[in-house]
């Protein structure tokens, strides 16, 4: 059984085996979660990103999918870059969002990781309504088949810990 934890805090301030990235596609840096990232983690995580561009990714990471990385110097050992939808009022892209959340897991087991913070993916600068994107990000953790031990959101701040302390027990 995989634990579920809410923090009200920094992911970059976590201690945990994989921390999870909303990156967008060129795997280069952005703003958000993404640049606080790579701010804090320094530039072995944009190196090892770049590679992944050369090798696999010359057209973007799609959205949806998932890649590890080295975690530089965060207190973890891998950082999971995933590829949040950007919201649509006309266009249901759920599955997408919760792809990004099943990707990440899949990418943790077949690392070993059995600790993953995961950021509110999406509900920033890519406009996800915060209640859905908690409801989502719970439901395909709960129903996730995965090894990890604790799957640890770290919310930047209260409304989005509120959101999410409303989708559990
Ligand atoms: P996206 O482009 O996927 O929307 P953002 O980084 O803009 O990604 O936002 C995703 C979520 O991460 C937002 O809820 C935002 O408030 C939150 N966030 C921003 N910085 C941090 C951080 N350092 N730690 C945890 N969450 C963060």
């Amino acid at each position: 059984m995989t634990r579920i934890t809410l923090v009200q805090g920094d992911i970059t301030r976590q201690s945990v085996d994989a921390i999870v990235n909303a990156a967008n596609s060129s795997l280069l840096g952005g703003g958000g979660v993404d640049g606080a990232i790579h701010r804090r983690g320094g530039p072995a995580i944009l190196a090892d990103c770049r590679k992944l561009r050369a090798s696999h990714y010359g057209k973007g990471l799609p959205t949806g999918q998932a890649v590890a990385t080295t975690a530089g110097d965060l207190d973890a050992q891998w950082v999971i870059h995933t590829v949040g939808p950007v919201h649509s009022q006309s266009l249901d892209r759920s599955e997408l969002l919760a792809s990004c959340y099943r990707e990440s897991l899949r990418r943790a087991d077949e690392l070993g990781a059995r600790t993953v913070a995961f950021p509110a993916i999406s509900t920033g600068i890519y406009g996800w309504p915060m209640d859905d994107g908690a409801r989502i990000a719970v439901e395909t953790v709960r129903d996730a088949d995965t090894a990890v031990d604790e799957v640890r959101f770290v919310l930047f701040d209260e409304r989005a810990y509120e959101a999410f302390a409303r989708q559990l027990p």
